[in-house]
């Protein structure tokens, strides 16, 4: 096993920034105050809390009083689908895509069972959305159209400022999955009127369990725990350390964003064109379509992927299938058997997530390394 470790599963979740850390340790020692406390160390940490917002509203294009903070995406996306479903008791029909998240798939099929009709969009060999299929799918029945801004697994982006207007001509409330978008593109929610988006810390190098659903003002969305906190939205005593961490977090991608673009951006464009030109047959899934800059999702032809992340993994590169592993054994992603990828090249896709910690040598040690591994395994199958 090698020491130095190349760290490229940042979609599945990022190292917590040193000064979200040091703000996160500082709150706890300090500011561990419960905010609804009417006594200085109840309001010292009302008064972070306060702070915190402001920064997320910042880098959303929010206002504060647009925030709730939640425990994470997956907490978000099942409040705004749940929410918007309690809202229009009347309409039982809800559009999202075949490639979202299991966060917001798996609460999907569960409604299913009670009786919500839902209409999965497809997507091309690409990634990308069919807008005139959203435009057809949407009926007086539907009462929410939710559709994730970025891909997890291919780092594909749709095309939320077009979707929003179609379900808004409509009359249809719209709800985005921002969780690998946020942070990794610009996001302004002045200009793209969605009605509710969430998004998690942990991806954006803030902490794990600490998470936002945007409720744009004037919409009542009910919530999923009850109590006074965040305005009746998101009962619980608030997770301050969590929100200061996320703060921090916050303020620091909203000021790498553009650098973000560009070095991840290029870091990704030399790993890939490097790997495809070292490995006979190997292609990215989604190259042709808009993408965030830090995604590589590799088809590496017919070469199995479990045991060539084990071989990287032994190297102390970290990367991810694209597959989820489940009960009954490793299924193909759906994301890529959506994009008509056979279950054959899906089991055979490595995806490679970087951050704005990556550097010039660890993408080096990815196109050193990769090569000589898929080599071996084909020589072996040879
Ligand atoms: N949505 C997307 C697109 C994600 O990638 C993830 C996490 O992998 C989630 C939702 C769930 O977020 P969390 O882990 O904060 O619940």
């Amino acid at each position: 096993m090698s020491d130095a470790i190349v760290y490229l599963d940042n979609n599945a979740t990022t190292v917590v920034a040193p000064e979200s850390a040091e703000a996160m340790a500082r709150c706890l020692r300090e500011t561990y105050g419960n905010p609804s406390s009417k006594h200085r160390i109840g309001e010292s940490a009302k008064v972070e809390t306060i702070a915190a917002r402001a920064k997320v509203a910042a880098l959303l294009g929010a206002a504060p009083q647009e925030i709730v903070f939640t425990s994470g995406g997956t907490e978000s996306n099942h409040q705004a689908i749940l929410g918007a479903l309690a809202l229009a008791p009347e309409r039982w029909h809800m559009v999202t895509s075949q490639v979202e998240h299991p966060s917001t798939l798996g609460l999907l099929r569960h409604l299913e069972t009670q009786g919500v009709r839902v209409s999965y969009l497809p997507v091309d060999r690409h990634g990308r959305l069919d807008l005139g299929a959203l435009e057809c799918a949407i009926t007086e029945d539907t009462a929410l159209v939710s559709l994730m801004w970025a891909n997890n697994e291919t780092g594909v982006l749709f095309p939320i400022e077009d979707a929003v207007a179609i379900a808004q001509a409509k009359g249809v409330l719209f709800h985005t999955d921002a969780v690998q978008a946020v942070g990794k593109t610009p996001i302004d929610l002045n200009k793209i009127p969605v009605d509710f988006l969430s998004f998690s810390g942990h991806k954006i190098h803030g902490p794990k369990g600490i998470g936002v659903l945007f409720v744009r003002k004037g919409r009542k969305l009910p919530p999923l725990l009850f109590g006074h906190q965040e305005r009746a939205r998101r009962g619980s005593t608030e997770n301050v350390p969590g929100i200061v961490a996320l703060g921090v977090a916050a303020e620091l991608a909203g000021a790498g964003l553009a650098g973000f673009e560009t070095r991840v951006g290029a870091l990704r464009d030399r790993l890939e064109n490097e790997l495809m030109a070292r490995i006979p047959g190997a292609y990215v899934n989604g190259a042709g379509a808009e993408r965030v800059a830090n995604t590589v999702s590799l088809c590496l032809g017919t070469i199995e992927a479990e045991p060539i992340l084990d071989k990287l993994n032994r190297a102390g590169i970290c990367a991810s299938a694209g597959a989820a592993c489940t009960a009954s054994g490793t299924e193909p992603s759906h994301v890529l058997t959506a994009m008509g990828r056979s279950a054959e090249a899906a089991l055979a896709t490595i995806r490679f997530s970087l951050s704005r910690y990556t550097t010039e040598e660890d993408v080096d040690r990815v196109i050193e390394v990769l090569p000589g591994i898929v080599r071996m395994f084909e020589a072996e199958a040879a």
